[in-house]
């Protein structure tokens, strides 16, 4: 059983007003892990018009924000004495606060800085490190307090309006529960069989056979690979997997400062290629399991015209079918010289 790159090449034919009969190839990709299809167009690019957030981020100062340093305190909820006596996380400056609409057992959202804004060049490792470390501090202390009730955890950023972010003010999205998610689980059942079956962790075969194919490796930072994701879940999907670390109880400040300065480079890509927003997510697996390797996951969001439009369509909703129309293969020779050095 070895990692398998399959994709199909379907050609569709018609009559160009313009150019007369025209055929056109599309492709379908199956992800080597799950076998979940993504479609890929990768026949136009994607040049994105420059989103100019400020007139959205002036308006949001002029409102309310519950995350400023100033209202933080006052504003937000606390965690009850018997889970967390303090009542919020601290960590440097990022504070997690519970969720005043959780949708999980266990949710808590992450202030990530005391900046109310923090524009996509701007964005810096110590608000990544300190951020995570407290998402992990929640988790830990929520698998502590409920082993069962909290037993699969994520950490997810939704990095402005387009990603689905509600507030401007940088923020996480934190997760614990009973439950892993859908594609958590896919992920899990898949990495389990394949090592069931191989005695080999997946993800570290998957490491070796990008580094051969070489099209879509980018790099480390530290112990963490890189690379664009084979078959991708939206555009400019990026794949790290951090080897020998799986659960939230493994990862070390030094190990997430490897992991920050992976997803700088990625934002300072998307930046420089007009990406406005993106959704970022931290896959973990749980204690002890060697078939499952921590995966950092990144994906760039857009609108198809600015302002009133949207990337997600029936593909997605509908279907459950992913689409791309960045080309992982072109993606990564782009990106290759952010991780250069
Ligand atoms: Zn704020």
């Amino acid at each position: 059983m070895t990692i398998e790159f399959r994709r199909d090449l379907n050609k569709s034919f018609f009559i160009d007003p313009k150019k007369g009969e025209k055929s056109v190839t599309s492709e379908v990709r199956y992800d080597p892990l799950t076998g979940h299809i993504s479609r890929v167009f990768p026949f136009r690019r994607l040049n994105l018009h420059r989103h100019d957030w400020e007139p959205f981020v002036e308006k949001s100062r002029q409102q309310f924000c519950p995350f400023c340093p100033e209202s933080l305190d006052k504003a937000t909820p606390r965690f009850t004495p018997d889970f967390y006596p303090q009542g919020h996380v601290r960590v440097g400056n990022a504070v997690a606060v519970p969720n005043l609409h959780p949708y999980e057992k266990y949710a808590s959202v992450v202030v990530m800085c005391k900046e109310h804004y923090v524009p996509m060049s701007d964005i810096y490792t110590s608000m990544i490190v300190e951020s995570f470390k407290a998402a992990l501090d929640y988790l830990q202390i929520a698998q502590k307090y409920d082993a069962d009730g909290a037993s699969y955890s994520s950490l997810n950023w939704n990095y402005m309006p387009y990603a689905g972010g509600s507030l401007i003010h940088p923020h996480l999205q934190v997760l614990a529960g009973p439950r892993p998610g859908t594609y958590d689980q896919e992920m899990y059942t898949a990495a389990c069989n394949y090592y069931n079956q191989t005695g080999s962790n997946y993800f570290n075969q998957l490491i070796q056979a990008e580094q051969e194919a070489g099209e879509r490796y980018l790099g480390q930072t530290g112990k963490v690979h890189w690379m664009t994701t084979y078959a991708p879940r939206h555009v400019a999907d990026v794949t790290g997997i951090f080897p020998d670390k799986s659960s939230i109880w493994d990862l070390n400040e030094d190990d997430l400062e490897q992991i920050a300065q992976g997803i700088v480079k990625i934002t300072h890509y998307y930046d420089r290629i007009n990406m406005p927003s993106f959704n970022g997510a931290l896959y973990f697996g749980t204690q002890g399991d060697k078939s499952f390797s921590l995966m950092i996951r990144m994906v760039g969001r857009f609108t198809i015209f600015p302002l009133v439009g949207s990337d997600i369509t029936h593909m997605q909703v509908l279907h459950d079918d992913p689409w791309t129309v960045m080309l992982p293969e072109n993606l990564a020779e782009d990106m290759k010289k952010d991780f250069a050095g």
